[in-house]
């Protein structure tokens, strides 16, 4: 039998790897980058902010779907 290697592909530098120690990154560069992008993703996120009048109107959207539901 002979014995099959697989191969991954570094979702941060595209390159291909078969050591799985940093999976699914090639290295802990990669896996390092890639946390460091969620951390970014999730700052920008708590960065938004929403308007009061925002939520209202939203508030207000939503309860017109339902009424119009029925
Ligand atoms: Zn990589």
């Amino acid at each position: 039998m002979t014995e099959v290697i697989k191969t991954h592909r570094c979702p941060i530098c595209k390159k291909i790897f078969t050591d799985t120690k940093y999976r699914p990154f090639c290295s802990k560069r990669c896996a390092d980058i890639d946390l460091g992008n969620w951390f970014n993703e999730s700052y920008r996120f708590e960065a938004e902010e929403v308007d009061e009048q925002d939520l209202e109107e939203l508030a207000k959207a939503v309860e017109k779907n339902n009424e119009e539901k029925d």
